[in-house]
């Protein structure tokens, strides 16, 4: 059996690292194509995130050069999950492989993948190994988040990012995943279906810098918490009730100060503190509140997720 095979890849201002990422998926092509793993129609498919540098005008001219190179255009910068989304709901084929353009996830592991799907599964995730290149408080904050949200009961696999293999079936599933706000990593294993995994080692960027500041980074995870759990907003009535319980024991204990003891309480502190706590409290209970009410607010919108300018 040999699989038509698209490989999607998000690209913003990649034009460093765009001709690298060619050359070495085309010979990872080639390679699977002498082995009898691919057939006729497999192809690369950038999509072009609204780049400001010339990474637009790099891909139409890479796929003149090459037939099983093509491009998807967005209309403007929707981030690299809209950008992925766009790719896996447009692009055609019996398997669909996502991976970054910087080449920091292992190319040459998508063979595995196709073996695997080949095999009968129908996701195969790429799972980080060893994490050695990236930073310290990257690793750390990682670790600590997926932690984090696996205790909030969200279902994610370890150590895996967007490096993965989706059969037709679990594509056509994940178009059923009407949210605006997009947790890709979250959904896919909401899907189902038989998967597995298959490990590789992550590299350093090939060139050029992050597209992913520590803002974006931040908005990311709050992203991935407010989708999938409600834990915060249970944990809030949680913090009420038991303020509720200790403020009740406080009166009790004051009355009884005043009543039968009648010690006089300068009574200051007792009076001030709980203003101030119990105003930290209820700032940060909105704060969470209103994160979901957000949340509801772009969802009820149903604004389009992306839209493609040019394809070639
Ligand atoms: N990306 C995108 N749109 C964005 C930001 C990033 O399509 O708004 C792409 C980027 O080109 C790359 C992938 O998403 O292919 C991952 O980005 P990056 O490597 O910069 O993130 P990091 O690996 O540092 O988390
Ligand atoms: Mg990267």
């Amino acid at each position: 059996m040999s699989v038509r095979l698209a490989i999607v890849v998000p690209c913003y201002n990649e034009e460093e690292v765009l001709p690298e990422t060619t050359k070495r998926l085309l010979a990872l092509l080639d390679r699977m194509a002498q082995q009898g793993l691919v057939s006729e129609g497999t192809g690369v498919y950038y999509v072009d995130d609204g780049s400001r540098d010339r990474t637009w005008s790099l891909i139409e001219s890479l796929s003149r050069q090459d037939p099983r190179i093509h491009g998807l255009k967005l209309s403007r910068n929707r981030g690299h999950q809209a950008a992925l989304m766009a790719g896996l709901m447009t692009v055609e084929g019996d398997a669909l492989v996502s991976i970054d353009a910087d080449l920091q996830d292992d190319v040459n592991v998508i063979e595995a993948m196709v073996r695997e799907f080949i095999a009968g599964h129908e996701v195969v995730y790429g799972v980080r190994d060893s994490r050695a290149t990236d930073t310290a408080f990257k690793r750390n904050t990682a670790l600590a988040y997926y932690g984090l949200l696996r205790r909030m009961g969200v279902d994610l696999v370890h150590n895996h990012a967007d490096f993965r293999l989706m059969g037709r079936r679990a594509i056509e599933a994940l178009r059923e995943y009407g949210e605006v706000n997009l947790f890709l990593r979250g959904v896919v294993p909401l899907i189902g279906y038989k998967a597995t995994t298959v490990k590789y080692d992550r590299a350093e960027r090939f060139a050029g810098v992050s597209k992913y500041p520590l803002r974006k980074m931040l908005a990311f995870a709050l992203e991935g918490i407010t989708s999938f759990s409600i834990v915060p907003l249970r944990l809030i009535t949680m913090v009420g009730l038991l303020i509720s319980v200790l403020s009740f024991a406080m009166i009790v204990f004051i009355l009884y100060g005043t009543l039968v003891m009648k010690a006089v309480i300068p009574g200051w502190a007792s009076s001030v503190v709980p203003i101030y706590f119990l105003g930290g409290i209820q700032l940060l209970s909105l704060g969470i509140i209103g994160e979901y009410v957000s949340k509801i607010y772009m969802e009820t919108k149903r604004r389009p997720r992306y839209f493609i300018e040019t394809q070639v």
